[in-house]
This record gives structure tokens, C-alpha cells and sequence, in this order.
């Protein structure tokens, strides 16, 4: 018997190195884990795909489905709208696949609401110096930019403490061994184990 998929909610701070997590997670198209795809009002940035990081709307666009009650959750981050579709993510959880949501805070609350079994994983980077080093790193940044990028990280880690997990990326590759070590525990929970184990258990227990 397959187990329901776990909801993954996954937000950090600009600069904690997120998305790198999240692509690593899904390199080798894992079939029990899915990323889900948000839309957005806001333009994508160069090397963005349509469909693939995000389905990019119209402000329009956005208020019909909002309208049409077709979010899970949304909020507006930083003077644009995002919100998470709600119709992908029941069926593939139902299907026995974890789910994971880059979201901010705001979303992240809503979904806890809504599904307080979901699991919140804040990422933190190591220190302020080196988040602003990679914030900086590109170098074409004036200071004012660079400030409210802080400020805005700072706005968004006030809220580490709404989360289930906090993962510390200093080191890449532990920090990847430390998302999957969650994701796994989570399979491994009673209340999982009791679905994929069933009949093992039954059998177990049988007089
Ligand atoms: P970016 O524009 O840099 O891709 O994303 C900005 C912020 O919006 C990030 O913190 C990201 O996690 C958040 N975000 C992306 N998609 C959604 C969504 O569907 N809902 C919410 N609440 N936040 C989102």
C-alpha cells in the first residue's frame, strides 16, 4: 500500500541558496518527489522557462484565479503576486509523492492552516557576512540595492521559528545530506510506516 506523499514547504532568505537545494533534489527526476511550479506576475528573469520555473500571468490573469478559488495558497512578495495551484497538489500527494513548495512565510502560514501536518524547513545561511557576500557576488549592485536586499532578508528570517526544521547551508553538500535526512525521517514516522508497512505488520502481529 502506498503512503500519501508528504508536503514539504521550503523558504529562506534571498541568498541561503534555496533554489540550488531544491534543483539538486530533483536532478535525477526522482519519482517520488515533485517540485511544485507557482505562478507569478512577475517577469521572468533571463534563463527562466515558462512552465518550468514558474507560469508567468498577468495581474489580471492572477486576480481571475484568485477569483476562481484555484490557490492553494498566494501572497504577494516584494510587489509581486505568487500563489501555489491547488489542483496538482492533492492528486500527486494522493499518488504517494512528496510535494515541495518554495514559498515565503506568508504562504508558509497558509498552508499550515490549511494542512497543518505539512512539514516547514526554513533555511539560514551561515552568517550576515556571508549572506551579503552572495548577495553582492555578482558585484554590479549599488549599496542601496544591496541594503534593501538585506533588509528584505532580514524581514524574511524573522520567521525561522514558524518552521519544523532549520537548516543551516554553510557546506553545500551537508546541508543536501541534511534536507534528505528530513525527507526521509518523514517516510519513517509511524503514521507513514503504518500505510506502506501494512501488511507486513499485519502479518507480524497475526496469532
Ligand atoms: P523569486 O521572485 O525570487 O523567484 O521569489 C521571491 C519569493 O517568492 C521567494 O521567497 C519564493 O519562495 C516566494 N514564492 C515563490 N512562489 C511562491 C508561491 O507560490 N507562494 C508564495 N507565498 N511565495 C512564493
Amino acid at each position: 500500500m502506498t503512503a500519501r506523499g508528504n508536503l514539504f514547504i521550503v523558504s529562506a532568505p534571498s541568498g541561503a541558496g534555496k533554489s540550488s537545494l531544491i534543483s539538486a533534489l530533483l536532478k535525477d527526476k526522482p519519482a517520488d518527489k515533485q517540485v511544485s511550479v507557482s505562478h507569478t506576475t512577475r517577469q521572468p528573469r533571463p534563463g527562466e522557462v515558462n512552465g518550468q520555473h514558474y507560469h508567468y500571468v498577468t495581474q489580471d490573469e492572477f486576480k481571475q484565479l484568485i477569483a476562481d478559488d484555484a490557490f492553494f495558497e498566494w501572497a504577494e512578495v516584494f510587489g509581486n503576486y505568487y500563489g501555489t495551484s491547488r489542483v496538482t497538489i492533492e492528486q500527486t500527494l494522493a499518488n504517494g509523492i512528496d510535494v515541495f513548495l518554495d514559498i515565503d512565510w506568508q504562504g508558509a502560514q497558509q498552508v499550515k492552516k490549511i494542512m497543518p501536518e505539512a512539514i516547514g524547513i526554513f533555511i539560514l545561511p551561515p552568517s550576515r557576512t556571508e549572506l551579503e557576500n552572495r548577495l553582492t557576488g555578482r558585484g554590479q549592485d549599488n549599496q542601496e540595492v544591496i541594503a534593501s536586499r538585506m533588509a528584505q532578508a532580514a524581514s524574511e528570517m524573522s520567521h525561522y521559528n514558524e518552521y519544523d526544521f532549520i537548516l543551516v547551508n554553510d557546506d553545500f553538500d551537508k546541508a543536501q545530506a541534511d534536507l534528505l535526512a528530513i525527507i526521509r525521517s518523514q517516510r519513517l514516522t509511524s503514521a507513514s510506516q503504518i500505510h506502506t508497512q501494512n501488511d507486513m505488520i499485519k502479518d507480524l502481529l497475526a496469532d
